[in-house]
């Protein structure tokens, strides 16, 4: 079982991608006789993972719903796959990620029958957040344990360690352990009275409009990085910044930590070496947004409840 239920330990729901419902059980992840049982054991779930792709139930409402693979079908492509040990969800089962990456494309082919790859950015948002969660956390994992093949202590190679949760040096006289890594950035609704800042990057689709964000730099607070990218992207001084909730966002690997704050003006000062445009909006413009000219971010990220926790206020 999950050693805390996602809807308690916050007044907010959890997102998707943050639900956490699996018990990591971390204290069994360096027993190698426990994972290797686990490998057979009839309750055991495998996420597969390929080139940085989620594998999803076929369906043609899009991406709807993860697929897992039993070990009878995942014994097709553990020669060459990186495991990588879940943990447990509520019903005692456990899951176990495998990065297949090192397989071709036409090597695949059978999985084709049985679902189907793709971006968990662009999953359904009807899609359960449990699973949604699932996804996210084993796609992290086997980002970062591709860009850690070789040790940044000494150059040589690392090997999967604790069931997949840390790498090691092979260097004998080094022996590193290296651990995952997530890359914070703040995410913030900043508001001057009955309006919010909105602003776009020239990367995004054409008309979506989202809050701003940005990477937390090395030395400085959440909330010093909240006050510094919406001056630095904006020109504009803010005050109040306050922790609103958090949401995995493997994508790579990043942890959006999301805030509000209330602007000092209103005078804006675009930089458009960081972003393409930035406008005051009030409720009433964001709720006559056409979908084509104008639109939010998909209903699956942080941005988009931050925006929509604001509109819903008097
Ligand atoms: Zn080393």
């Amino acid at each position: 079982m999950s050693v805390f239920d996602p809807h308690l330990i916050h007044p907010v729901s959890p997102h998707h991608f943050s639900y956490g419902g699996l018990d990591r059980n971390d204290s069994a992840r360096s027993d190698l006789n426990f994972i290797r049982q686990l490998f057979k054991a009839p309750g055991t779930r495998f996420i597969i993972v390929w080139r940085t792709q989620n594998f999803f139930k076929c369906s043609e409402l899009g991406l709807t719903a993860m697929q897992c693979l039993s070990y009878d079908e995942s014994e097709l492509f553990l020669e060459e796959a990186l495991s990588i040990y879940l943990g447990k969800d509520r019903n005692d089962n456990d899951y176990i990620c495998l990065d297949i990456s090192k397989y071709s494309e036409d090597a695949l082919g059978y999985l084709s029958k049985i679902g189907q790859f793709g971006d968990l950015r662009k999953a359904d948002p009807s899609i359960l957040g449990d699973e949604g969660s699932i996804l996210a956390y084993a796609k992290a994992m086997c980002f970062w344990h591709s860009k850690s093949l070789f040790c940044n202590n000494c150059g040589s190679l690392t090997e999967s360690s604790q069931g997949g949760h840390t790498r090691t040096c092979c260097n004998l006289d080094c022996g590193a352990t290296h651990f995952p890594r997530t890359d914070a950035a703040v995410i913030m609704a900043v508001t001057f009275e009955n309006k919010i800042l909105l602003g776009r990057q020239s990367v995004w689709p054409e008309g979506m409009l989202s809050v701003l964000a940005g990477f937390v730099e090395p030395g400085e607070t959440l909330e010093h990085a909240v006050a510094r990218e919406v001056y630095e992207e904006a020109g504009i001084f803010v005050k109040n910044v306050q922790y609103q909730h958090s949401q995995p966002w493997p994508f790579p690997a990043s942890l959006m930590v999301g805030f509000r704050a209330e602007a000092a003006s209103t005078r804006l000062k675009v930089n458009t070496q960081e972003i393409e445009a930035a406008h005051w909006f009030s409720r009433e413009q964001i709720n006559q947004f056409d979908g084509l000219t104008n639109f939010l971010p998909r209903k699956l990220s942080i941005s988009r409840r931050l925006i929509e926790e604001w509109l819903v206020e008097k």
